[in-house]
């Protein structure tokens, strides 16, 4: 009986966790919805801090706290999680409504036209219970403009949580049903709760195998087209890509990672490794991680990244790095090339091979430049296991140590003795590249996960 309250009322995201979902019955009415015109662009998120907020009933209108929703003039408690938390969340919901041309406040617009969530409160409040946030039912045919809308911060203090009820209820408040699509914020199921607006259409609903007609007739919702068509897209820039590792002209070995970082306020839709123009890899879903393939011929190669958010617009980054060929248990190196850690490095008569000058470590195909005290600065690379270095080259300095040209002055004098001058610096231990599990992710700008 409650539940066919609360869904005449309106429509509710239930508290979690919840089993009981409100689930009403509505009468199919098709939207023709006045693209991009005749309604506000801005949702106000109200804190109510300090002192609570008054709602009084009536009509639906931000612009003087009237709502459908209460029966009495009621009280909303102020937002009760702190300041971090309160940004927290309002970067959330930017990030949520980026791809849209919809602006999220949080001083309020007083008379100027906009919608608006209250962010406070327990449901009691409006004479509700066992609800996370609360939406009148905009009936089918068009955009209702200042329509406010309720989450009840009382009753959860996860991030994720909040910001799926403030982007669900003040996305009914546009007309958008229930979906059955779990990463849409428009939906009841969970995991995961971080939530973002899905461009792909999923049946209406409530609950899974249970898919019912959208409110509004259509059989299926996309809520990512339907807030495009609406408000229009954002003017956003494509994602920015950034290859981090291997460097450009750094050498590798198969199988190596490749580290880079996404730009980027919206989700990606793909981010793929390509090798010399073939897609090697291809992810749709973080975590984005890559390793080169473990097979590949030695000599050099392009790898590209690229990455394509949720409105299709691509962003894409590549670097040109040497493969190095395999040495050992009688597999000689080429000219021009020397055998160290079982793969064959190019040597000084290269740029930036071993022993050829440096002044930076990306000048090196080993991302490894060290400088002396006396002899000037090398690129070099860690020394092989029990210090070994190839012809031509000595193990020098402490630890590990690097293989240093022996025929340079006072290099082989200062190979071997352990450092102590303490003349040996790397300049940076980018360490040559190595086959393992790629360690970097894409990451967004604005959060750590895309
Ligand atoms: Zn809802």
């Amino acid at each position: 009986m409650l539940a066919g309250l609360l869904a005449a009322l309106g429509l509710t995201i239930p508290a979690l966790p919840a089993s009981a979902v409100p689930a009403g019955t509505y009468v199919p009415r098709r939207v023709h919805v006045a693209p991009h015109g005749g309604f506000s662009h801005v949702i106000y998120m109200n804190d109510c801090r300090p002192g609570g907020c008054i709602v009084v009933p009536g009509d639906d209108d931000s612009r003087s706290n009237r709502s459908s929703i209460p029966q009495m003039t009621s009280q909303l408690d102020a937002w009760p999680h702190g300041d971090a938390e309160w940004d927290e969340l309002v970067r959330c919901v930017r990030e949520t409504y980026a791809p849209f041309d919809i602006q999220i406040v949080t001083d309020d617009p007083g008379q100027a036209s906009h919608f608006e969530v209250f962010v406070g409160g327990d449901p009691e409040d409006l004479q509700f219970s066992d609800a996370l946030g609360v939406a009148p039912f905009i009936p089918c045919g068009g955009i209702q403009d200042n329509v406010p809308t309720f989450v009840f911060a009382n009753v959860d203090n996860r991030t994720d949580v909040l910001c799926w009820a403030v982007a669900q209820e003040t996305a009914h408040a546009f007309g958008l049903d229930h979906v059955l699509l779990r990463d849409d914020p428009m939906t009841y199921l969970t995991p995961p709760y971080r939530k973002r607006f899905q461009n792909q259409a999923g049946s209406c609903g409530e609950t899974m195998n249970e898919p019912r007609e959208c409110f509004c007739g259509d059989a299926s919702q996309n809520s990512y087209a339907f807030l495009s068509a609406t408000f229009g897209a954002s003017n956003l820039p494509a994602p920015g890509v950034v290859i981090t590792s291997p460097h450009a002209g750094a050498w590798v070995v198969p199988g190596a990672p490749v580290s880079f970082t996404v730009d980027s306020l919206l989700a990606m839709q793909e981010v793929a490794l390509a090798v010399d123009g073939a897609t090697t890899s291809s992810l749709g879903q973080p975590p984005f991680a890559f390793n080169l393939p473990l097979v590949m011929t030695p000599g050099p190669h392009q790898v590209r990244v690229r990455a394509v958010d949720q409105r299709g617009l691509e962003g894409q980054a590549e670097v040109n790095v040497v493969v190095l060929g395999a040495c050992g248990g009688g597999t000689t190196c080429g000219s021009g090339t020397v055998c160290l850690g079982g793969v064959c490095l190019p040597d000084a008569s290269q740029p930036g091979g071993l022993g050829a000058t440096c002044e930076t470590p990306v000048e090196c195909g080993s991302g490894q430049c060290t400088a002396t005290a006396e002899n000037g600065a090398a690129c070099t690379a860690p020394c092989d296991d029990g210090r070994r270095c190839p012809g031509g080259f000595t193990c020098a300095g402490d630890g590990v140590g690097v293989c240093w040209p022996a025929g340079e002055s006072g290099g082989c004098g200062a190979g071997g003795t352990g450092g102590g001058g303490g003349g040996w610096i790397v300049i940076l231990g980018l360490t040559l590249a190595a086959g393992g599990r790629a360690r970097t992710r894409a990451r967004t700008r604005a959060r750590a996960e895309l």
